[in-house]
């Protein structure tokens, strides 16, 4: 694995020279609110491996306690069914704020709830960072750029949202969340990190929420033609997420609030995408078109450059490389074979 020197087992991290000095602390204390979700329960297992201690908040509207079975049980690890729209007191060094519902359908299913999650749950994860002095990361979007004219798309530009759409709730929710968090930082001095984080996927996504790969990987493995939305020629870049959650640890760690891009610049069309999936299970899969939805991107690839330069990350797994590593979590939850999905 590409274990990054810095964040090393056994080191003592001094997070914003508030631990007094000679009174070293052993273990970190990380708070993972959405870390029973895809993403967070894969960080949750580097920082574990770290030797962190970790508290996930979540309330399991998409996430699942088997992502996080493994740690339960450990005196270091913590799990809090809340949902971050009410308040809540803890004491932490980081926070790794990722609760939301990310994939559409889900987003979606109820956007009022969406947009109060990104915009009063962004809040009180700020106002616990700024009562206890905790660094803050937020995991915005790629959404943020909206149907983007530019491209690729770098942390310059501005985006080409529409306020008042079916993707509004998320898009503009994760676009105050930004702000929020500037303001924090700016007004009151409070360490924020922001990621914009690409189309990512891996072990552990939803089987049936909609996304492209997952629906893809599943309608393969269960024998159903793959559903190619609109003319098959829009664009994605798609990120393994073992290297996304490597960026996520290197901004907490690093100097800089960003925003970061953070995606594989490798670009395909969702027509590229099924011959992927059909390569890497099925070769006799059959493409069917689909109706696209209402105000679907063109395009999307993420301009790395700064990431590169300023957290010194890039993404190491190809799509090629990294589609396979997901099939067999697909496989066994989907044909309910009971061996544990959670590696
Ligand atoms: P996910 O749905 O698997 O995880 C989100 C988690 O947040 C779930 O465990 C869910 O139960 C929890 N959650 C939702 N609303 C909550 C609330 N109000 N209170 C507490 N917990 C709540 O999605 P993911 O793909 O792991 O995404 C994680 C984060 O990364 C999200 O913020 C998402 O917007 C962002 N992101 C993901 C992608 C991607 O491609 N996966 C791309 C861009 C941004
Ligand atoms: N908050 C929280 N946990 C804390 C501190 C604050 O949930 O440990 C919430 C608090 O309830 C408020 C939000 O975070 O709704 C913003 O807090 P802040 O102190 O910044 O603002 P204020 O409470 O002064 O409006
Ligand atoms: N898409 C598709 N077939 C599917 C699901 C999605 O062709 O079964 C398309 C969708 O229209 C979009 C792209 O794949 O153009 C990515 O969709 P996804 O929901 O995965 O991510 P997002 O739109 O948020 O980037």
């Amino acid at each position: 694995s590409h274990y990054h020197p810095a964040l090393g087992l056994g080191h003592v991290i001094n997070v914003g020279g508030r631990v007094p000095l000679g009174l070293k602390r052993k273990t970190l204390r990380v708070l993972v609110t959405g870390g029973a979700g895809f993403v967070g329960s894969h960080l949750v297992d580097r920082l574990m491996e770290r030797g962190d201690s970790v508290i996930v908040v979540d309330n399991l509207f998409t996430g699942r306690k088997e992502n996080l079975v493994h740690h339960f049980g450990n005196p270091r690890f913590e799990l809090i069914r809340h949902d971050v729209v009410e308040p809540i007191l803890l004491e932490v060094d980081q926070i790794y704020h990722l609760a939301c519902p990310a994939s559409p359908v889900h987003y979606k299913y109820n956007p009022v709830k969406t947009i109060k999650t990104n915009v009063v749950g962004t809040l009180n994860m700020l106002g616990l960072a700024k009562r206890v002095g905790a660094r803050f990361l937020l995991t915005s979007t790629s959404e943020v750029y909206g149907d983007p004219l530019q491209h690729p798309q770098s942390e310059t530009y501005w985006g080409n949202v529409n306020p008042i759409g079916v993707r509004s709730c998320y898009d503009e929710g994760k676009r105050t969340a930004e702000t929020l968090s500037m303001d924090y930082h700016r007004g009151l001095g409070i360490e924020v990190r922001i990621a914009r984080i690409f189309n990512t996927y891996g072990p552990r996504m939803c089987i049936d929420d909609g996304r492209v790969v997952s629906n893809f990987v599943a309608q393969a493995l269960r024998k159903e033609p793959l559903t190619v939305y609109g003319d098959g020629k829009q664009t994605r870049s798609f990120q393994y997420v073992s290297d996304l959650v490597e960026g996520l640890m290197r901004l907490m760690e690093g100097d800089h609030v960003g925003p970061f891009n953070l995606g594989n610049p490798g670009e395909f069309t969702m027509l590229e995408l099924a011959q992927v999936v059909q390569e890497t299970i099925d070769p006799n899969a059959k493409i069917e078109f689909r109706p696209n939805t209402e105000d679907d991107p063109h395009k999307r690839k993420p301009d790395i450059t700064k990431a590169k330069e300023l957290l010194g990350w890039q993404p190491t797994i190809s799509l090629r490389k990294g589609l396979p590593l997901m099939v067999e979590d697909f496989r066994q939850r989907i044909f309910g074979d009971h061996k544990d999905t959670t590696v």
